[in-house]
């Protein structure tokens, strides 16, 4: 097959890629350098598939993997803590142009969630897996497998019993300064989107807690027609509100643009059931939307043509 990339004579769409690294009370005197840095190499990495002409899923995909292998976010290596002092992460992936979806809940041993949640899109005969099943597939697939402990830090054992000695009933999103899901979204130059998110969940959850961010329609949605959105904050509220599917329900049957959708979806949506956190979404016209209800979301992006960005704040 010709790589579209070596056709310079065929008119392409300029490619768009955001990430996000998660959203929350971020404060403001940390010094975030670190931060920076990995979501611009995360960005680069996806960026430079987009380049050569690769699909949005391929860009979102290694975008996440990128981030899941940084410790400094809640994704991969780096997850936050379960009450029972260990780790399950969920994650999905979908795909705009064929409306294929894969996802895997409470995997406690595939190294890179995203890439167990691309194998069951490839594999095509389910959409979501879950725990030890979702684990069995990913090895069968042939993915790196870990020790639960490989995803363990000294950052987010920190966290755990600080919300342990604080309100040991409590379940939190945020403690301290970090958050740290993980999500991408793309249109690449063929004009596809795609959208992928990944997290270790929320810290001190229950075990068997699951998310929004694999759900198809709450954490995670693409589709060509309209957009593609990423999302981070109170899972259960996500859930609860569809809330990256209602970004694309406010574009195809109201018609609204994609910041207006975003924002409108965040608002809302979000807001109105008291939930916290924000979405990335990029439009089937290459428009980009951020918004965000907390202090900071932690975000990059990148236009073909154009500078990357890395942000936390509003400002
Ligand atoms: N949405 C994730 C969850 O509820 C957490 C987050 O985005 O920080 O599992």
């Amino acid at each position: 097959m010709t790589d579209p990339a070596h056709l310079p004579h065929l008119p392409h769409l300029p490619y768009v890629l955001a990430l996000h690294g998660g959203a929350g009370v971020i404060a403001r005197d940390r010094p975030q350098d670190g931060h920076h840095r990995a979501l611009a190499a995360a960005l680069a990495t996806g960026e430079t598939i987009l380049r050569q002409g690769g699909s949005a899923c391929d860009a979102v995909l290694a975008t996440v993997v990128a981030l899941e292998d940084c410790p400094l976010f809640n994704a991969g290596h780096g997850a936050v803590f379960t009450a029972a002092g260990e780790h399950e992460l969920d994650a999905a992936l979908m795909d705009g142009a064929t409306l294929r979806a894969g996802a895997v809940a409470g995997v406690r041993q595939v190294r890179n969630p995203i890439l167990a949640a691309h194998h069951v899109l490839l594999d095509g005969r389910f959409v979501l897996l879950g725990g030890e099943g979702a684990d069995a597939f990913a090895r069968q697939a042939g993915l790196a497998m870990v020790e639960n402990s490989y995803f363990s830090t000294e950052l987010r054992r920190g966290q755990l019993a600080a919300v342990r000695a604080f309100a040991p009933g409590a379940v939190v999103l945020d403690h301290g300064s970090r958050f740290g899901t993980v999500g991408a979204v793309a249109r690449d130059r063929a004009g596809h989107l795609a959208a992928a998110t990944s997290t270790g969940g929320m810290t001190n959850k229950l075990p068997g807690r699951i998310g929004d961010t694999p759900l198809v329609g709450a954490g995670v949605y693409a589709n060509d027609a309209s957009c593609a959105v990423s999302a981070t904050g109170t899972g259960e509220h996500f859930i609860r509100a569809c809330l990256a599917h209602d970004v694309h329900a406010r574009m195809v049957y109201g018609g609204a643009p994609l910041a207006q959708a975003a924002t409108g979806a965040v608002q809302e949506g979000l807001r109105a059931l008291g939930g916290d956190g924000g979405i990335i979404a990029v439009g089937a016209d290459g428009s980009l939307a951020m918004p965000f209800l907390s202090r900071g979301m932690y975000r990059a992006w990148v236009r073909e043509g154009d500078a990357a960005h890395t942000r936390i704040f509003a400002d």
